[in-house]
């Protein structure tokens, strides 16, 4: 008998968590690596919510919480979806958990049966796929490309979707192209899905404050999608928070109950300081955590301007999250410094080799011309990556 389960021999590796290993490996090495594969914010968490954080190790919050979380939590993020996204929840609907990316494990847990197809726009998050194939579910990519700022067309959707369509989960904005859904955009895609009344939609907007402009709306604000939308969101990227680790749904009740009853299982309430730091982040106005988002615009723009006089690199502009996601394509079949690229994994290991900087390659975000780019990094490291990576591809 075999020591490990098929579903874990089955199971990708984190491409970014891989290159991310790699990435500290050579630097172990004495190498002087530019990360710009993690997506991490590199700011600290804000003042206040560690001091929230420290007054809850002091009055003594160290027994284990209510499974879904505290309730003066689940009534902040109440608050939050009310004053962020005009969403209306109620206590039983909300299940806070170790990180969005327990919120999504919980989902295909409860959602899932053996067969049941999820489509998934791509570019997508790197562990959608997996998680969903670990539940049963088919991951059913729906291919879009730099032409549609890499969002998917009311058509596209309308032309994946079979009997076995059970979900749709993306992100907006997107991890990893930076692209933003407009409320319209959003509800043409709705109009879509409203003809299908057993298709559920896991709108990820962890991003959600890290938007340059066009302003965030959730699906579920249209009253014909919200019995059929789980929200999903969470603090690591807003808050500068990834460690802490807290994430969070609305949800239909019966979703949410069900998400309750497993987490009940597998791990338990989130961290209990944790998740009282986490009330205090999300009562406070968002306009505490701008200077972040205000430093990942200048980045933003600072990656685009000098990736403009890069050969080769085919960008869309982002208007949230903090990556770009150039298309790469004009490498493949080119040999550079004698090592022939086939592939953006070739040409995202070649950087790291050569360049001394690690990016990760599409293929892991089902988009097999692109490499993103991470610009949670200061504006030196930047500049230098982007300067380094010009040499080794002239
Ligand atoms: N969803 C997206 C789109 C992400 O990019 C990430 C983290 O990178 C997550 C979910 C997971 O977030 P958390 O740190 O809350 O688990």
């Amino acid at each position: 008998m075999q020591l490990l389960s098929e579903r874990i021999l089955n199971m990708a590796t984190s491409a970014t968590l891989a290159m991310a290993a790699k990435a500290r490996e050579l630097r172990g090495e004495g190498k002087d690596i530019i990360g710009l594969s993690l997506g991490e914010p590199d700011f600290n968490t804000p003042d206040f919510i560690k001091e929230a954080a420290i007054q809850a190790v002091n009055d003594n919050y160290n027994s284990y919480s209510p499974v879904d979380g505290y309730v003066e939590l689940k009534e902040a993020v109440i608050t939050k979806f009310k004053r962020d996204n005009n969403l209306t929840y109620t206590l039983p609907q909300i299940v806070v958990s170790t990180g969005a990316k327990q919120c999504l494990a919980n989902i295909a847990a409860v959602m899932l049966n053996d067969g049941d197809e999820v489509l998934l726009p791509c570019p997508y998050w790197v562990s959608y796929s997996d998680i969903v194939k670990l539940n049963g579910g088919v991951p059913v990519e729906v291919a879009t490309s730099i032409d549609t700022d890499f969002k998917m067309t009311p058509a596209q959707l309308e032309a994946a979707i079979t009997p076995k369509t059970k979900m749709m989960w993306f992100s907006s904005p997107c991890n990893p192209s930076g692209s933003v859904y407009s409320r319209e955009e959003l509800r043409a895609l709705a109009d879509v899905l409203v003809k299908h009344p057993n298709i559920y939609v896991v709108s990820d907007e962890i991003y959600e404050h890290i938007n340059y402009g066009s302003g965030h709306a959730s699906i579920a604000e249209f009253d014909d999608m919200y019995n059929n939308t789980i929200t999903v969101n969470g603090v690591s990227k807003a808050f500068a928070m990834t460690g802490w680790r807290i994430g969070f749904i609305g949800a239909p009740e019966k979703i949410a109950r069900a998400c309750n009853k497993m987490q009940g299982q597998i791990t338990s309430g989130a961290n209990c300081i944790a998740q009282r730091a986490v009330i205090t982040a999300l009562n406070a106005d968002p306009s505490a955590v701008k200077y972040m988002i205000d430093e990942f615009k200048v980045r933003r723009d600072l990656v685009l301007d000098l990736l403009s006089d890069v050969t080769g690199f085919n960008s869309n502009t982002p208007e949230g999250a903090f990556y770009v996601f150039p298309d790469v394509s004009y490498y493949f079949g080119k040999t550079l410094r004698g090592k022939t690229i086939n592939n953006a994994t070739d040409f995202s290991l070649y950087l790291l080799e050569e360049a001394l900087v690690a990016t990760v390659t599409g293929d892991a975000f089902g988009n097999p011309n692109c490499i993103r780019i991470s610009y949670a990094a200061s504006q030196d490291q930047i500049i230098e990556a982007i300067k380094r990576i010009k040499e080794v591809i002239s």
